[in-house]
Parts: structure tokens; sequence; C-alpha cells
């Protein structure tokens, strides 16, 4: 992250010639830039996978509108995401997405505090057709752009104050299960994070699209499973529980997915659909006990360290899924903490989240340079952790 010693400086108009310095907004690391108090809305921009969404999120936490256009029927003959048609579509439609968002909101640009875009980790084509608009909107309306990791996002999103009471408090586990990423991470500030542990080798939702695609399910196949898997009988297969109770809080789904392939090579080319609900069940059943099994020493590691920390914070789309809720809910109530989950819709990736994220940092007097760049891989470690 950019940081340079630069003061207030008046934007490019139309008129000058522009050079990329000039182009260089302050970047106001721990200076007050007078937001706390009565902030004004942020515009949220997330476009660094197959969702082209736009948010608008008050000072207070407020989700002035929120608009999610999901890119399922261009990437669904394909079996998947494809990054280049992803991009294309962001590109095609963000601007009505943002438009729309902001006429629902009831704002204009001159009524914003700031502009957040995700700028990383993701597909680095959605991820620069974002972070370019955002930067667009903030220099054309002398507004403060925020780059946003996406992965903390999705960590601010339990401290939006309508989720939690005041919202979340510091310090808190998060439990991240999405398509790309599953990890343990101790959530200790806005930009402060300790990584607990992680998946080995799959991502929670990446298992279960695999999973679905051998049972023949449409695409995304974690939605699709969970609702084959309430038809089926969950102790019809003794799948293998990859990690449970060792150690630490390492995920692994590789074994199980493996376990998964044979079995259906096993019984034969010709699934009934009894046999491909047992599997799906018997899975899912499989997932929620390792799942709850590392939330559970995850909240053990988390105590050792932190041992005012009584919140366990569920994040990602496979967060949606409604075994999984109730596996962690146990699991967090055996070690006495309390879990939270946001709504579904905010579970998978949203723009409320990216706008959140720049409420908080905003708020805190943070923002970014524009000549951050998308970042294809951008670690939560190596974000840089605010002064408070
Ligand atoms: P990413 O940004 O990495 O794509 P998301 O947070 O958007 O991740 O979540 C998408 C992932 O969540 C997909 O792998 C999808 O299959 C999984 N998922 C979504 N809903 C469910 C569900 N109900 N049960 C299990 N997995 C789910
Ligand atoms: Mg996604």
């Amino acid at each position: 992250m950019m940081c340079g010693a630069s003061r207030a400086r008046r934007y490019p108009t139309s008129r000058r010639v522009v050079t990329k310095t000039d182009y260089r907004l302050p970047c106001t690391w721990g200076q007050d830039t007078g937001w706390k108090g009565a902030m004004k809305p942020v515009l949220g921009i997330e476009t660094s996978c197959d969702e082209t969404a736009a948010a608008v999120v008050d000072g207070e936490g407020r989700i002035l509108a929120e608009a999610v256009l999901s890119q399922l029927a261009e990437h669904a003959p394909f079996g998947g995401v494809v990054p280049e048609i992803a991009a294309r579509t962001h590109l095609r439609y963000l601007s009505d997405q943002v438009r729309q968002t902001m006429t629902k909101a009831g704002v204009t640009f001159q009524d914003l505090g700031g502009v957040a875009a995700t700028s990383g980790p993701g597909l680095i084509g959605g991820l620069i057709v974002g972070c370019q608009f955002g930067k667009g909107v903030a220099i054309a309306n002398n507004l403060p752009f925020v780059a946003v990791n996406h992965l903390e996002a999705h960590a601010l999103t339990a401290r939006l104050p309508g989720l939690t009471p005041g919202g979340a408090p510091f310090p808190y586990l998060l439990f991240l299960l999405s398509g790309g990423h599953s990890q343990c991470i101790a959530v200790t500030g806005v930009g402060k994070h300790e990584r607990l542990g992680g998946t080995v080798d799959d991502a929670a939702g990446e298992a279960f699209d695999k999973v679905a695609k051998l049972l023949a399910l449409d695409w995304p196949g974690g939605p699709a499973l969970e609702k084959l898997a309430k038809e089926g009988d969950p102790s019809r297969h003794p799948f293998p529980r990859p990690m449970l109770r060792r150690p630490g809080c390492d995920l692994s789904f590789s074994g199980l997915k493996t376990a998964v392939a044979q079995t259906v090579l096993r019984i034969g080319p010709e699934l009934t659909r009894e046999q491909r609900a047992d599997i799906a069940a018997s899975f899912q059943r499989a997932v929620v006990e390792v799942l709850a099994d590392r939330a559970a020493h995850a909240m053990d590691m988390m105590r050792d360290r932190f041992p005012e920390a009584n919140l366990l914070v569920v994040a990602g789309g496979v967060a949606s899924n409604a075994s999984v809720r109730a596996g962690l809910t146990a699991a967090a109530e055996s070690r006495g903490f309390r879990m939270v989950a946001p709504p579904v819709r905010l579970c998978s990736d949203n723009a409320v989240m990216v706008a959140w994220a720049g409420v908080e940092r905003l708020r805190r007097g943070w923002n970014d340079s524009l000549d951050t760049g998308a970042r294809p891989r951008w670690p939560l470690e190596a974000l840089d952790a605010l002064p408070e």
C-alpha cells in the first residue's frame, strides 16, 4: 500500500495534461481526515470473481442500497468461472449497476464520503475493471479511494452494526469458508490479522463444487448439493474425516473428495437419485464434522492468545449452508463462544462488505493512493495495520 507523505492536492481537471503523478491522491495514513463522527455514505464495488456488485453504506453501517448481478448464466455452460468472460461481463454491467444502486440509495456522487473497490485477491481482469472504475469515480468527484482486500471485507462484515448489536468487537475468530479460501484467522483490528490455520489443499467451497460435479449436479455445486443432501441418508457412507482431532486448525479436503470419487466409481456410471442423495448427505456430514472440530480447535487457540475472545464469525459462501451453520453453532456453544454468521446474501460475494470495509478504513483516516494496483494475490497478513 502506497503511503506517500502527500498533502491535500487539487485533482486534475479535464483541461490539464494529466500525468501519473497528477493522479496520485493523498494517502492519509493515520491522519485525521475529518471522517470520525458523522461520516458520509461510501460506494462499494465488488468484481473479484463472478458477481458484479455495488452498494452504498452510510457511516453508521446502514445499507442504503445494494445490488448483486450474478454471472451464473454466462459461466454455467463451462461448469465454472471463465476469467475472460467474467472480466468482460463486469465491464459491460458495472456502470449500470453503480448508477442504479446510487439512484436507489438516493445519493449523488457529491454526497459520498469515498469510494471503496475490491482490489484483490481475485481474478485479475475483474479486479482491474472494478478498481479502475472506482478510481475513476474518485478522481471525477474529488473523493478518497479505498483499495479493499476482499478477505478483509468478509472479515469485517460481522462488524456491521445491524448484524450484531453495536457491531462485533475485536478480537474475534473468523472462519472463512469460500470457494477460494478456507482459513481460521484471529481478527484483532482493522488491518490486523493472525492466521491460525487453513486448508492444505482444496477450499471448502471447492470441495463442495468438485463433489457436486461428480454427482452430475449443476454448477455452482454447493447449493445444489445441499438441496440434494436433504433427501439422503448421511450415515450411508462412512467417508473419512480428514484432520479430525489433529492439533492445530488446518483443514484438508482432497482425501474426502477422492473417497467420494471412488464410491461413485464403485457404484457405477448410472447412479440413481437416491444413491446420489446418500452420497451428498454423507459427504456433507463429513464436512460439517470436520469443520466443527477444526473450529473448536481454532477457538481453543484463540482463547490461548486472547482470553477475552468469545465470538466465532463465519463468512464465505459455504457459511450459507444450514448444516454447516448448525454444526458451527454447536461447536461455538461447546467452547463458550457465540457464533455470528451474516445473512445468506452477505455470506457470498457482495459489495455491502466492500463499502463497509471502506467505512472502517476511512473513519480511521486511511485511504489509498490512486496508483494502488489490483492484486490477484493479496494475503491478509500482507495488509498494513492501522494505528489505533
Ligand atoms: P469465492 O469468492 O471464493 O467464489 P464465495 O464466498 O462467493 O466464494 O462462495 C462461493 C462458494 O460457496 C462456492 O464454492 C459455492 O459452491 C459455495 N457455496 C455456496 N452456497 C453453498 C451452500 N449452500 N452449501 C455449500 N457450499 C456453498
Ligand atoms: Mg464468488
